[in-house]
């Protein structure tokens, strides 16, 4: 199920790619486990088909702690400052320029590009796409497009199956389908181990990340019935738990994960005076309606948005609005 902007197969992109000398490999800013696990993955594969691969980072110094284990994750170069003009750019996991940041001039100096996503969205960035908002990682697809090219090894199958063990929650989460399963025996097959990707992502928490959680919970407010856990971090709470914002990632599972809860927001002060809001449902809930309404996006279950605007006035709306669009209330 590909979205209308796609406009090349999944076929056509291992053809048509493999056509250049020199690649940029762009994933989106706040970078997840699918992120630069697609990356990783794609440039594994293009450097053992004897390509020149540069990885670039949409927003500097962003790559969280415990995806430091994947082969390459040492290459990766801010895009900002990154003066390299490869003939090819590809953006994985990426749905729009703006979720390029600083990258995006790279992109402006590159005369072809691909995006391989999984994304839905209204606009592109790029001239052959291929969006299958069915896959439950960008990275199931990035793996698909190895292996058309005949290109997989024991790098990127452990690359694909990071991004794959994120973004289903180890195979839990509503978009796991059958033949992510499937794809992850591939993947083991070819020599990634789910067993130590799941040691490296989910028990090597920082202390920070724990302290912050505890922060996070005494904040925490519960209502609809229980259906409704939302709760937010100020700048001072990041400071005061030695904590980066990459350590606040698994707190808003933690609001999901409570009885009874169908919904979780949580809304965490940025330093430029913004507000960074991420969203998930337990159910059906289409959370990504409430993100996009800030100008974010995602999936239907697990989105984010930038809140222009300061942390009291988040306060004072977005939960206002996920009981609006998610519970029907009144706004
Ligand atoms: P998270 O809450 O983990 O930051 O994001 C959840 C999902 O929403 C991810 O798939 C992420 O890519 C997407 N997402 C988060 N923030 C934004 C945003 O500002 N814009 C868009 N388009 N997607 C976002
Ligand atoms: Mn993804």
């Amino acid at each position: 199920m590909v979205t209308p902007q796609t406009n090349i197969t999944l076929e056509e992109a291992a053809r048509l790619l493999p056509a250049f000398h020199s690649y940029a490999i762009c994933g989106h800013v706040n970078p997840d486990g699918d992120c630069i696990g697609s990356q990783l993955a794609l440039a594994h594969a293009l450097r053992l088909m004897g390509k020149e691969v540069v990885c670039l980072l949409a927003a500097p110094d962003s790559v969280p702690h415990n995806l430091g284990f994947l082969p390459g994750v040492q290459d990766l170069v801010a895009g900002e400052s990154c003066d390299f003009v490869p003939e090819c750019f590809v953006g994985v996991d990426v749905p729009t320029a703006e979720r390029l940041g600083g990258a995006k001039q790279v992109l402006d100096k590159t005369q072809v590009s691909f995006t391989i996503d999984h994304h839905a969205s209204e606009s592109t960035y790029a001239k052959h796409v291929y969006v299958d908002p069915s896959s439950p990682s960008a990275s199931m697809l990035v793996w698909k497009l190895i292996e058309l090219m005949g290109a997989q090894n024991a790098d990127s199958a452990l690359c694909a199956m990071t991004g794959l063990i994120t973004d289903t929650g180890r195979f839990a989460n509503q978009n796991t389908t059958s033949e992510s399963l499937r794809v992850a025996a591939d993947l083991m097959d070819q020599g990634a181990n789910p067993s130590a990707i799941s040691r490296e992502i989910f028990q090597s928490r920082r202390l920070a990340s724990l302290k912050l959680e505890g922060v996070m919970l005494a904040h925490m407010n519960i209502e609809e019935d229980g259906a409704f856990a939302w709760s937010y971090l100020t700048n001072e709470d990041f400071v005061s738990c030695d904590a980066v914002k990459a350590d606040s990632e698994p707190l808003v599972g933690t609001l999901r994960s409570i009885e009874g809860v169908r919904v979780a927001l949580i809304l965490k002060e940025n330093d430029e005076g913004t507000v960074r809001g991420s969203l998930r449902a337990k159910d059906d809930t289409n959370v990504a309606l409430v993100a996009e309404s800030y100008g974010g996006g995602g999936h239907k279950a697990a989105a984010g948005f930038t809140f222009e605007g300061s942390l009291d006035d988040a306060l004072a709306q977005v939960p206002a609005r996920v009981r609006e669009f998610c519970f029907g209330k009144e706004a």
